[in-house]
C-alpha cells in the first residue's frame, strides 16, 4: 500500500517496528551484522533476520534456506505487504491506525516521515486531489480532501 516515494517499499525494509508478540511493545526486525548473505544485492530482502523487543527480551531469528538454484531465500513467502504486518514474521506493524477508513501504517519513522513530507508538499489542501504518476501513494492519501486527516494520523503515530 504505501509505496516509498517515486521508489520502492524495499527501501524501507530493512528495519520494521512491530507489535511484540509477547508483551505488545514495540519490537525491531532487523538484519543482524552476522547475518547470511549481508551486503550482497541478490540476497536483498532475503537475509537472515532478528526480531527483538528490548522491554520484555524476546528474540526470534529467521533464516534464508539455499534454493535448487543456489541462491538464498526464505521458505515461505513474504507475507503480503497490503495486509499491515511485516514480511517475515507477519506480525503487526507498530505504526499503524485507521484514517479515512483505510488502514494506515509504516514499516518505520524513516518511512513515515517521507510520506509526510511527501503529503505536505505535494498534496495541495484544497482543489482537486492531485494525483502524481511518480507517487504510489494509494489514492485516498493523495486526495485533498483527506490531507488534513492523514496528517493527523501520522502525527498521533509519532507519538505513540
Ligand atoms: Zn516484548
Amino acid at each position: 500500500m504505501l509505496d516509498g516515494v517515486g521508489g520502492m517499499l524495499l527501501a524501507y525494509s530493512d528495519l520494521f517496528l512491530v507489535q511484540c508478540p509477547r508483551c505488545s511493545s514495540c519490537a525491531r526486525i532487523f538484519t543482524p551484522n552476522n547475518a547470511k548473505g549481508k551486503d550482497e544485492p541478490r540476497y536483498l530482502g532475503h537475509e537472515s533476520k532478528r526480531l527483538l523487543c528490548v522491554k520484555c527480551g524476546y528474540t526470534k531469528d529467521i533464516h534464508p534456506k539455499r534454493r535448487w538454484d543456489n541462491l538464498w531465500a526464505f521458505s515461505h513467502e513474504l507475507y503480503n505487504e497490503k495486509q499491515g504486518v511485516d514480511w517475515y514474521f507477519g506480525l503487526p506493524l507498530y505504526l499503524q491506525t485507521q484514517c479515512c477508513g483505510h488502514k494506515l501504517w509504516f514499516f518505520n519513522y524513516e518511512h513515515l516521515f517521507d510520506i509526510e513530507i511527501y503529503i505536505k508538499e505535494h498534496v495541495r489542501p484544497s482543489g482537486l486531489y492531485y494525483l502524481s504518476a511518480k507517487s504510489r501513494l494509494p489514492k485516498w492519501m493523495k486526495l485533498s480532501k483527506n490531507r488534513d486527516e492523514v496528517l493527523k494520523a501520522i502525527t498521533k503515530l509519532k507519538f505513540l
